[in-house]
């Protein structure tokens, strides 16, 4: 684009939006092009801040005109850079965050409406003020936006019994590519009156609409609840664990989280005021936590009975029960604090991978026994949400081996784990999504009528490649 064109195209945003509502600054610029991986920084042409779906529409018909696409940003804490930008002079960002506000809070329906550029935190609170629960909780929700959980499908720890932010949206308000709004923001629970389009917008990482508000559902809100952190002597006993627990505890169970030691060790050298909640240590870690909507005080004997049948049954080596929120939160802590504490280890190459529940014994052994012949001393960290089957397999650098010498074994790596992944018929994007990172990796395994099925999609939804190109379907893929 030629200086004429792009001043009188920046003239035209601000004509839009107002001064404020378009971010030139280099300055500025950093916070919308720093992302959390650390590995992609170009600056957009500008960053756009639309106040209402009126503007985003707006801007999607000028950038149409102009031929500059379109890369929709939430919180900016998405972990495959869907969010960055890939062709400076080309692409604006077009954040969501001046949309923030709760439409309706609807108690007797269960129900919400939210803005895209809600964080997740506020709908939460937003559902807690008529006593009710949001059910979905991630370590991000300060930041990330509902917008961006719906466009990432997100999970989370409580995904094992409420399902992934697919399962929580009812309704969705969607800018479409050729700037018209699609209005499905309904609470129905019950509507089969064709299609449900908002099925291909969620999970769609900006690549086909952007979701402007969103109707959501609520659950009832606890009324009991229990944390357990439970040791373990190896895998195939905490999958015996597992069906125990929910053979007890029924649809209490609410979070499953596996951590081996390692990631422990990481986090008590990182956490200077953190302890090994149990005596000995074990190989592996079992985070449980049980709620119930149900008023009483039965839930953590419950618990403990489940726990020392487990016990008898030879399946948990030792446990702890937090017997107040402190101690629930101090256990909960520790799992938190993996993602950062796994640096203290030096360069973790990391992985967001599902696989059948019932093969995770088989695959975590064979996985990590290929990965220590490719690179002796290599440290599997592998820790998640194990009752979805979604393990974060991060790999931290062997000791003795220099960060670039590991950094350059990153593909041979990743090769492993993927070809490992495909083998148990599991996905190599979890819950982070394909983005930019692992656009390449998906058009190389990808099924070939499901790929061909997305392109078509793409095509349909947005012909001139407008929304996020280059994201989840690989550059030169979608065309
Ligand atoms: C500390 C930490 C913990 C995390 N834990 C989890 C976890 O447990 N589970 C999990 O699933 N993820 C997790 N994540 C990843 C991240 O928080 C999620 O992917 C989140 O849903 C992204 O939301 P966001 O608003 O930050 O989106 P962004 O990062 O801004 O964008 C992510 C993608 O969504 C698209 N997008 C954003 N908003 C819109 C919109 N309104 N319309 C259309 N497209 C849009 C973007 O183009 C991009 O492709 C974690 C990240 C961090 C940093």
């Amino acid at each position: 684009m030629d200086i004429t064109a792009r001043s009188g195209l920046l003239e035209a945003f601000s004509r839009v939006l107002g001064q404020s509502g378009v971010v030139r600054d280099a300055a500025d610029l950093d916070r919308y092009t720093a992302e959390p991986r650390g590995r992609y920084h170009e600056r957009p042409l500008a960053v756009l801040r639309p106040a209402s779906t009126q503007e985003v529409a707006a801007i999607v018909l000028l950038c149409r005109e102009h031929g500059v696409a379109i890369v929709p940003q939430g919180g900016n804490t998405g972990l495959v850079g869907g969010q960055s930008i890939d062709r400076p002079e080309h692409e604006v960002i077009l954040s969501l965050e001046r949309m923030r506000s709760i439409r309706e809070v609807d108690a007797d329906g269960a129900s919400l409406i939210a803005e895209a550029g809600c964080t997740l935190a506020t709908a939460q609170a937003a559902a807690e003020s008529v006593g009710l629960l949001f059910p979905m909780s991630l370590a991000s929700e300060g930041t990330a936006t509902i917008g961006g959980n719906i466009a990432t499908n997100a999970g989370g720890h409580l995904t094992v019994r409420y399902g992934n932010m697919r399962r929580q949206v009812l309704g969705l308000e969607v800018v479409l590519a050729d700037g018209r709004v699609l209005d499905g923001l309904t609470s129905l629970r019950k509507d089969n009156s064709g299609y449900d389009l908002n099925q291909l917008f969620i999970g769609s990482e900006g690549t086909l609409g952007i979701i402007t508000a969103a109707s959501l559902n609520l659950v009832s809100m606890p009324r009991q609840s229990m944390t357990a952190f439970i040791g373990v002597h190896d895998l195939p006993a905490t999958l015996t664990l597992l069906r125990l627990l929910r053979n007890h505890l029924g649809e209490t169970v609410s979070a499953l989280e596996l951590m081996p030691r390692l990631a422990l060790d990481f986090v008590l050298d990182y956490l200077p005021d953190a302890h090994d909640p149990l005596v000995r240590a074990y190989p592996w870690y079992l985070l449980l936590q049980c709620d119930t909507a149900v008023a009483g005080d039965w839930l953590q004997d419950a618990c403990v009975q489940a726990l020392e049948r487990a016990a008898d049954e030879g399946v948990a080596a030792d446990a702890v029960v937090a017997g107040d929120d402190t101690r629930a939160n101090s256990l909960w802590r520790l799992r938190e604090a993996i993602s950062p504490a796994q640096k203290t280890g030096g360069v973790s190459l990391k992985h967001d991978i599902s696989v059948p529940v019932a093969t995770i014994p088989e695959f975590v052994a064979e996985t990590c026994a290929a990965l220590e012949r490719q690179v002796p001393g290599i440290r599997p960290c592998v820790f998640g949400h194990i009752g979805d089957g979604n393990l974060h397999f991060n790999l931290s650098q062997p000791e003795d081996m220099a960060a670039d010498a590991f950094r350059a074994l990153e593909g041979d790596c990743n090769r492993i784990v993927f070809d490992a992944v495909v083998r148990h018929r599991g996905s190599i994007a979890a819950e982070h999504g394909i983005g930019r990172l692992r656009a390449g990796e998906l058009a190389r395994r990808g099924d070939a009528v499901r790929l061909d099925l997305m392109r078509r999609l793409k095509r349909a939804l947005d012909p001139d490649d407008l929304l996020n190109p280059g994201k989840v379907l690989a550059p030169g893929e979608s065309g």
